[in-house]
């Protein structure tokens, strides 16, 4: 079977798991979205309101701002592969607890990471970055990028906490400014020079005369 045809089976999959708790109060499971060989992997935390009504990842407010960020970077969400740690939302977007986060991440997660192989993952807050970095601080590595196996990994703030936290938000903007020439390393490190999707160009603001 393609990795296509097995990212889509676990899709299918995740939409009617009942493995944990969070599937009694959910609407609907939010599997994740991108290209399949995507160079670029973004893991948030979990699905909110917005996300758990319409089965997507990232569409509500903090999906808004994670829109801006990634283009001010020159890339855009069709280019990236964006999911969770946990694929059903939290009830009162709770944090997720340590047996959800085993269950689906050993179940779904760790799958479709090595399906869609990507040379950068990127994770979206504290949860996302417990999975490579355990009792890291996201205040000491945030925009850092790591070698984790056969791939590098960024720690980056949750574009939610940045959307409440003011002060959060130079940071957040600088670290995915940094992420084409992080690209562009990563690639140089795994030796693959033939990038699977366009090369995201920084954008540049013309001045009008
Ligand atoms: N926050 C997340 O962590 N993930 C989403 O999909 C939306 C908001």
């Amino acid at each position: 079977m393609s990795d296509e045809a097995q990212l889509e089976k676990l899709a299918r999959q995740i939409v009617v798991c009942t493995k944990c708790e969070l599937h009694r109060s959910r609407k609907n499971a939010v599997p994740g979205e991108g290209p399949t060989h995507a160079e670029i992997m973004l893991i948030g935390e979990g699905p909110g309101a917005r996300e758990d009504e319409q089965g997507r990842p990232f569409v509500g407010a903090s999906g808004k701002f994670l829109d801006k960020l990634l283009e001010q970077a020159g890339v855009t969400r069709s280019d990236v592969w964006i999911t969770n740690v946990v694929k059903c939302r939290p009830p009162g977007n709770r944090d997720p607890l340590p047996d959800e986060v085993e269950i689906c991440t050993s179940n779904y997660l760790q799958h479709q990471i090595k399906l869609v192989d990507p040379s950068i993952i990127v994770t979206l807050g504290r949860f996302s970055m417990g999975l490579f970095f355990k009792g890291a601080k996201i205040t000491q590595i945030h925009g850092q990028m790591r070698k984790v196996e056969d791939r590098f990994v960024i720690a980056m703030f949750h574009p939610a906490a940045a959307l409440h936290q003011m002060s959060l938000k130079p940071a957040i903007m600088a670290d995915f400014a940094k992420l084409p020439e992080l690209l562009k390393e990563a690639r140089a490190e795994l030796g693959k020079s033939s990038p699977r999707a366009k090369v995201p160009k920084k954008k540049t603001t013309s001045r009008r005369k």
